[in-house]
Protein backbone atom coordinates (compact mmCIF):
# COMPACT_ATOMS: atom_id res chain seq x y z
CA UNK A 1 0.00 0.00 0.00
CA UNK A 2 1.30 3.53 -0.87
CA UNK A 3 1.21 6.68 0.51
CA UNK A 4 2.66 10.18 -0.31
CA UNK A 5 2.82 13.83 -0.21
CA UNK A 6 1.92 16.07 -3.02
CA UNK A 7 3.74 19.22 -3.47
CA UNK A 8 5.56 21.58 -5.84
CA UNK A 9 8.52 22.15 -3.90
CA UNK A 10 8.09 19.43 -1.87
CA UNK A 11 11.68 17.95 -1.75
CA UNK A 12 12.20 20.00 1.81
CA UNK A 13 9.16 17.30 3.56
CA UNK A 14 9.80 15.81 6.63
CA UNK A 15 6.70 14.02 6.02
CA UNK A 16 7.83 10.89 4.23
CA UNK A 17 10.66 10.17 7.43
CA UNK A 18 7.79 10.91 10.04
CA UNK A 19 5.31 8.84 8.20
CA UNK A 20 7.32 5.68 7.73
CA UNK A 21 8.69 5.83 10.73
CA UNK A 22 4.58 5.80 11.79
CA UNK A 23 4.06 2.78 9.58
CA UNK A 24 6.98 0.95 11.02
CA UNK A 25 6.31 1.37 14.48
CA UNK A 26 2.15 0.46 14.18
CA UNK A 27 4.01 -2.89 11.92
CA UNK A 28 2.37 -2.13 8.59
CA UNK A 29 4.82 -4.08 6.63
CA UNK A 30 4.51 -3.47 3.00
CA UNK A 31 3.40 0.12 3.39
CA UNK A 32 5.55 2.86 2.11
CA UNK A 33 5.26 6.86 1.84
CA UNK A 34 6.93 8.62 -0.58
CA UNK A 35 7.20 12.12 -2.13
CA UNK A 36 5.31 13.20 -4.79
CA UNK A 37 6.83 16.16 -6.58
CA UNK A 38 3.81 17.48 -9.17
CA UNK A 39 3.88 20.59 -10.36
CA UNK A 40 0.37 22.34 -11.07
CA UNK A 41 0.02 21.60 -14.53
CA UNK A 42 -0.18 17.85 -13.84
CA UNK A 43 -1.90 17.62 -10.62
CA UNK A 44 -5.03 16.84 -11.53
CA UNK A 45 -4.05 14.16 -13.81
CA UNK A 46 -2.14 12.79 -11.41
CA UNK A 47 -4.39 12.25 -8.62
CA UNK A 48 -6.63 10.73 -11.21
CA UNK A 49 -3.55 7.78 -11.47
CA UNK A 50 -3.03 7.43 -8.16
CA UNK A 51 -5.47 4.98 -6.73
CA UNK A 52 -4.60 2.76 -9.78
CA UNK A 53 -1.05 2.96 -8.93
CA UNK A 54 -1.84 1.46 -5.84
CA UNK A 55 -1.78 4.49 -2.94
CA UNK A 56 -4.35 4.56 0.06
CA UNK A 57 -3.69 7.91 0.35
CA UNK A 58 -1.89 11.35 0.05
CA UNK A 59 -0.50 14.44 2.12
CA UNK A 60 -1.11 17.44 -0.12
CA UNK A 61 1.04 20.71 0.39
CA UNK A 62 1.49 23.83 -1.57
CA UNK A 63 0.23 25.01 -3.68
CA UNK A 64 -2.44 22.57 -4.19
CA UNK A 65 -4.79 22.47 -1.51
CA UNK A 66 -7.32 24.34 -3.42
CA UNK A 67 -7.16 21.95 -6.43
CA UNK A 68 -7.17 19.31 -4.03
CA UNK A 69 -10.80 20.34 -2.62
CA UNK A 70 -11.78 20.77 -6.21
CA UNK A 71 -11.07 17.31 -7.56
CA UNK A 72 -12.21 15.35 -5.07
CA UNK A 73 -15.47 13.29 -4.89
CA UNK A 74 -16.25 13.70 -1.18
CA UNK A 75 -15.59 15.50 1.38
CA UNK A 76 -15.82 16.56 5.29
CA UNK A 77 -17.77 19.22 6.86
CA UNK A 78 -14.91 21.07 7.61
CA UNK A 79 -12.49 20.46 4.38
CA UNK A 80 -15.36 22.25 2.31
CA UNK A 81 -15.71 24.82 5.16
CA UNK A 82 -12.02 25.44 4.57
CA UNK A 83 -12.03 25.46 0.84
CA UNK A 84 -8.87 23.19 1.11
CA UNK A 85 -7.38 19.92 1.59
CA UNK A 86 -4.50 18.48 2.80
CA UNK A 87 -5.13 14.97 2.71
CA UNK A 88 -6.82 12.70 0.15
CA UNK A 89 -7.92 9.12 0.73
CA UNK A 90 -8.60 6.74 -2.63
CA UNK A 91 -11.14 4.37 -1.73
CA UNK A 92 -12.03 1.44 -3.33
CA UNK A 93 -15.00 2.20 -4.43
CA UNK A 94 -12.57 4.84 -7.08
CA UNK A 95 -14.32 7.88 -4.31
CA UNK A 96 -11.72 10.80 -3.83
CA UNK A 97 -12.47 11.91 -0.06
CA UNK A 98 -10.80 15.19 1.08
CA UNK A 99 -10.25 16.11 4.70
CA UNK A 100 -8.50 19.22 6.16
CA UNK A 101 -6.48 18.48 9.03
CA UNK A 102 -3.98 21.09 9.19
CA UNK A 103 -7.12 23.32 10.92
CA UNK A 104 -7.36 20.67 14.09
CA UNK A 105 -3.67 20.20 14.46
CA UNK A 106 -3.19 23.94 14.59
CA UNK A 107 -6.07 24.77 17.79
CA UNK A 108 -4.68 21.61 19.17
CA UNK A 109 -1.12 22.78 19.41
CA UNK A 110 -1.69 26.32 20.82
CA UNK A 111 0.08 26.69 24.33
CA UNK A 112 -3.76 28.44 25.58
CA UNK A 113 -7.22 28.42 24.91
CA UNK A 114 -8.32 30.15 21.72
CA UNK A 115 -11.51 31.37 23.26
CA UNK A 116 -11.84 34.88 23.17
CA UNK A 117 -8.11 35.62 22.14
CA UNK A 118 -7.14 38.00 19.23
CA UNK A 119 -4.80 36.28 16.26
CA UNK A 120 -2.57 38.29 13.80
CA UNK A 121 -2.65 35.62 10.49
CA UNK A 122 0.34 36.29 7.75
CA UNK A 123 -0.99 34.96 4.77
CA UNK A 124 -4.61 34.10 2.49
CA UNK A 125 -3.38 30.66 0.67
CA UNK A 126 -4.82 27.49 1.86
CA UNK A 127 -2.80 27.03 5.11
CA UNK A 128 -4.09 30.46 6.47
CA UNK A 129 -8.05 29.38 5.02
CA UNK A 130 -7.21 26.67 7.34
CA UNK A 131 -5.91 28.43 10.66
CA UNK A 132 -8.36 31.32 9.88
CA UNK A 133 -11.33 28.84 10.15
CA UNK A 134 -9.69 26.81 12.88
CA UNK A 135 -9.07 30.00 15.26
CA UNK A 136 -12.94 31.20 14.19
CA UNK A 137 -14.39 27.82 14.89
CA UNK A 138 -12.52 27.93 18.29
CA UNK A 139 -14.25 30.86 19.41
CA UNK A 140 -10.98 33.29 18.96
CA UNK A 141 -12.59 36.93 19.56
CA UNK A 142 -10.67 38.37 16.32
CA UNK A 143 -8.49 37.06 13.67
CA UNK A 144 -7.07 40.05 11.90
CA UNK A 145 -4.96 38.77 8.36
CA UNK A 146 -2.28 40.60 6.29
CA UNK A 147 -1.03 39.19 3.01
CA UNK A 148 1.41 40.18 0.32
CA UNK A 149 -1.83 40.45 -2.32
CA UNK A 150 -4.27 42.63 -0.01
CA UNK A 151 -6.77 41.73 -2.39
CA UNK A 152 -6.58 38.29 -1.05
CA UNK A 153 -6.57 39.03 2.67
CA UNK A 154 -9.29 41.28 1.91
CA UNK A 155 -11.51 38.64 0.01
CA UNK A 156 -10.09 35.81 2.82
CA UNK A 157 -10.97 37.84 5.54
CA UNK A 158 -14.59 39.23 3.85
CA UNK A 159 -15.46 35.14 3.54
CA UNK A 160 -14.46 34.43 7.03
CA UNK A 161 -15.87 37.37 9.08
CA UNK A 162 -12.04 38.10 9.56
CA UNK A 163 -10.52 42.04 9.51
CA UNK A 164 -8.02 42.41 6.65
CA UNK A 165 -5.00 44.36 7.51
CA UNK A 166 -2.86 47.24 6.27
CA UNK A 167 1.12 46.54 6.08
CA UNK A 168 1.40 49.04 8.73
CA UNK A 169 -1.12 47.61 11.00
CA UNK A 170 0.63 44.22 11.58
CA UNK A 171 2.95 45.40 14.27
CA UNK A 172 0.14 45.18 16.91
CA UNK A 173 -0.61 43.67 20.18
CA UNK A 174 -2.69 40.18 19.67
CA UNK A 175 -2.78 36.72 21.80
CA UNK A 176 -1.37 34.83 18.45
CA UNK A 177 0.74 35.31 15.52
CA UNK A 178 0.23 32.93 13.01
CA UNK A 179 3.00 32.82 9.75
CA UNK A 180 0.98 30.88 6.89
CA UNK A 181 2.96 32.71 4.58
CA UNK A 182 6.13 31.26 2.65
CA UNK A 183 7.92 33.61 3.81
CA UNK A 184 11.59 31.72 5.46
CA UNK A 185 11.04 28.75 3.91
CA UNK A 186 14.12 28.76 2.02
CA UNK A 187 15.48 29.02 4.63
CA UNK A 188 16.71 32.81 4.30
CA UNK A 189 15.04 35.81 6.54
CA UNK A 190 11.74 35.42 7.67
CA UNK A 191 11.52 39.13 8.01
CA UNK A 192 12.66 39.75 4.82
CA UNK A 193 9.53 39.89 2.94
CA UNK A 194 7.09 40.02 5.88
CA UNK A 195 6.06 43.50 7.25
CA UNK A 196 6.93 42.92 11.11
CA UNK A 197 10.59 43.05 12.92
CA UNK A 198 12.73 40.57 14.90
CA UNK A 199 11.73 43.40 18.03
CA UNK A 200 8.06 43.40 17.36
CA UNK A 201 7.90 39.32 18.42
CA UNK A 202 7.16 40.51 21.96
CA UNK A 203 3.72 42.35 20.97
CA UNK A 204 2.06 38.52 20.67
CA UNK A 205 2.10 35.88 23.77
CA UNK A 206 2.44 32.98 20.93
CA UNK A 207 4.47 33.09 17.88
CA UNK A 208 3.44 29.74 15.44
CA UNK A 209 5.14 29.84 11.95
CA UNK A 210 3.52 26.82 10.12
CA UNK A 211 7.11 27.26 7.76
CA UNK A 212 9.76 24.74 8.91
CA UNK A 213 13.24 24.45 7.55
CA UNK A 214 16.19 22.03 8.30
CA UNK A 215 17.79 24.80 10.75
CA UNK A 216 14.55 26.00 12.06
CA UNK A 217 13.27 29.68 10.74
CA UNK A 218 14.36 33.30 12.00
CA UNK A 219 10.75 33.82 13.29
CA UNK A 220 10.48 31.50 15.64
CA UNK A 221 14.43 31.97 16.50
CA UNK A 222 13.35 35.72 17.24
CA UNK A 223 10.39 34.62 19.52
CA UNK A 224 12.40 32.46 21.56
CA UNK A 225 15.09 34.55 22.42
CA UNK A 226 12.75 36.91 23.66
CA UNK A 227 10.73 34.47 25.71
CA UNK A 228 7.53 34.17 23.50
CA UNK A 229 5.41 31.40 23.59
CA UNK A 230 6.38 29.14 20.16
CA UNK A 231 4.88 26.58 18.22
CA UNK A 232 6.98 25.40 15.01
CA UNK A 233 6.04 24.07 11.84
CA UNK A 234 7.40 20.42 12.93
CA UNK A 235 4.75 20.60 15.94
CA UNK A 236 2.10 21.65 13.42
CA UNK A 237 3.37 19.03 10.76
CA UNK A 238 3.19 16.21 13.24
CA UNK A 239 -0.30 17.32 14.69
CA UNK A 240 -1.84 17.74 11.00
CA UNK A 241 0.52 14.28 9.98
CA UNK A 242 -1.40 11.97 12.91
CA UNK A 243 -5.14 12.95 11.73
CA UNK A 244 -4.26 11.75 8.31
CA UNK A 245 -2.31 9.08 9.20
CA UNK A 246 -5.61 7.46 11.62
CA UNK A 247 -7.54 8.73 8.06
CA UNK A 248 -5.10 6.66 5.99
CA UNK A 249 -4.76 3.53 8.15
CA UNK A 250 -7.52 3.40 11.07
CA UNK A 251 -4.88 2.91 13.45
CA UNK A 252 -4.18 5.54 16.11
CA UNK A 253 -1.06 7.07 14.93
CA UNK A 254 1.98 7.04 17.32
CA UNK A 255 2.54 10.68 17.94
CA UNK A 256 5.53 10.11 19.98
CA UNK A 257 7.35 8.19 17.02
CA UNK A 258 5.96 10.80 14.42
CA UNK A 259 7.69 14.07 16.49
CA UNK A 260 11.33 11.78 17.43
CA UNK A 261 11.32 11.08 13.29
CA UNK A 262 9.91 14.50 12.11
CA UNK A 263 12.67 16.39 14.24
CA UNK A 264 15.09 13.46 13.37
P1 LIG B 1 -0.21 28.74 -0.64
O1 LIG B 1 0.59 28.64 -1.91
O2 LIG B 1 -1.64 28.38 -0.70
O3 LIG B 1 -0.10 30.24 -0.09
C1 LIG B 1 1.14 30.87 0.01
C2 LIG B 1 0.99 32.14 0.84
O4 LIG B 1 2.30 32.65 1.09
C3 LIG B 1 0.23 33.26 0.15
O5 LIG B 1 -0.43 34.03 1.13
C4 LIG B 1 1.37 34.06 -0.50
O6 LIG B 1 1.04 35.43 -0.71
C5 LIG B 1 2.39 33.98 0.58
N1 LIG B 1 3.78 34.13 0.15
C6 LIG B 1 4.47 33.34 -0.70
N2 LIG B 1 5.75 33.76 -0.77
C7 LIG B 1 5.86 34.82 0.06
C8 LIG B 1 6.91 35.68 0.41
N3 LIG B 1 8.14 35.52 -0.07
N4 LIG B 1 6.68 36.66 1.29
C9 LIG B 1 5.43 36.84 1.83
N5 LIG B 1 4.38 36.07 1.52
C10 LIG B 1 4.60 35.07 0.64
O7 LIG B 1 0.59 27.85 0.43
P2 LIG B 1 0.07 27.21 1.80
O8 LIG B 1 -0.86 28.16 2.45
O9 LIG B 1 -0.38 25.83 1.54
O10 LIG B 1 1.43 27.09 2.64
C11 LIG B 1 2.08 28.25 3.16
C12 LIG B 1 3.29 27.83 3.96
O11 LIG B 1 2.90 27.09 5.11
C13 LIG B 1 4.24 26.94 3.18
O12 LIG B 1 5.57 27.31 3.49
C14 LIG B 1 3.96 25.55 3.71
O13 LIG B 1 5.09 24.72 3.62
C15 LIG B 1 3.61 25.86 5.16
N6 LIG B 1 2.72 24.85 5.75
C16 LIG B 1 3.22 24.04 6.73
C17 LIG B 1 2.42 23.11 7.33
C18 LIG B 1 2.98 22.25 8.39
O14 LIG B 1 2.47 21.16 8.60
N7 LIG B 1 3.99 22.71 9.11
C19 LIG B 1 1.01 22.93 6.97
C20 LIG B 1 0.58 23.86 5.95
C21 LIG B 1 1.42 24.75 5.36
P3 LIG B 1 0.38 35.94 -2.10
O15 LIG B 1 -1.09 35.73 -1.96
O16 LIG B 1 0.77 37.37 -2.16
O17 LIG B 1 1.01 35.11 -3.20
Amino acid sequence: MRLGVLGWPVAHSRSPAMHNAALAAVGLQGWRYQLLPVPPELFAETVRSLAQAGFRGANVTIPHKAAALALSTDRTERAAAIGAANTLTFEPGGEIVADNTDAPALVAALPFDARGQTAVVLGAGGSARAVVWALGGAGARDVLIWNRTPERARALAHEFGATALGQGDVMRDADVLVNCTAAGLDGGDSFASLPLDAGSVRNYRCVVDLVYTPSGTRLIDAAQRRGVATVDGLEILVGQGALSFERFTGRPAPVDVMRAAARG
